[in-house]
């Protein structure tokens, strides 16, 4: 059914920023197809990078050569897919190398700079629910709502565990993916640049022990609350 304030206001930029497993891919995804936005997942455009950067054979922590990997490289993203010149890595990106590699490109300053400018353009005329790590901080700062979702570690690792997309159908053990978010939490939030932290004017949201339902709910009350006070 078509809200009745859906045709209010077409181009809000929604920012949803958070640690892995906190829920964000599910909430983006569901709140763009309700909204009739466009879905940009940040997170993969670091991933494919590293992808393609490992793929050529570029030391990941070589920020010239993977930024120039990054500036050249055609990406694209739809319906849940998405392609690097086009490659589609899709599958490919979501493995526990790539979750690594990716991780060690995002904390190079002229990769992040690259894919900024990128994740800017995409967003530039709204209508997007985006969703990473500094998209409420630095990508968009004046982004219209913004979410930092976060969950118990134990619980993003079941979650990461039993998604088929990213286990690719493997038996992973629970302890081994917590440790390696765990890790990845550390890098990711402590990095120089545009580390994971909660903007100022984020709504916090807790989805330890929220189904995703509950979770889409609280989300179209806030940007229904912007829809009217715009
Ligand atoms: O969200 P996802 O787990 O797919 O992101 C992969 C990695 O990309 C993260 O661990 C993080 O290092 C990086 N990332 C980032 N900034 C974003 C999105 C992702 O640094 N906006």
């Amino acid at each position: 059914m078509e809200p009745p304030w859906g045709t209010l206001v077409k181009n809000l930029i929604i920012a949803i920023d958070g640690p892995s497993g906190a829920g964000k891919g599910t909430l983006a995804r569901t709140l763009a197809e309700r909204l009739g936005y466009r879905h940009v997942d940040t997170g993969a455009m670091y991933r494919a990078v590293a992808w393609k950067a490992a793929h050529e054979g570029v030391p990941l922590d070589d920020d010239h050569a993977v930024a120039t990997v990054a500036a050249r490289a055609k990406l694209d993203q739809q319906d849940g897919r998405i392609t690097i010149d086009g490659h589609d890595v899709t599958r490919a990106i979501r493995t526990p190398e790539i979750d690594k590699a990716a991780a060690a490109v995002a904390k190079l300053p002229h990769v992040r700079s690259v894919l900024v400018d990128r994740q800017r353009e995409l967003g530039a005329d709204g209508g997007v629910v985006m969703e990473g790590r500094d998209i409420g901080t630095v990508v968009f700062p004046g982004a219209d709502v913004k979410i930092y979702l976060d969950a118990a570690a134990e619980e993003r690792a079941r979650r990461r565990a039993s998604d088929q997309a990213h286990t690719g159908g493997q038996q992973a053990s629970l302890a081994n993916v917590q440790r390696d978010l765990v890790a990845r939490d550390a890098t990711d939030s402590t990095r120089a640049v545009a580390p994971l932290s909660v903007a100022t004017d984020a709504v916090y949201v807790d989805t330890t022990s929220m189904p995703i339902e509950a979770v889409v709910d609280h989300a179209m009350r806030l940007v229904h609350k912007k829809l009217q006070s715009s």
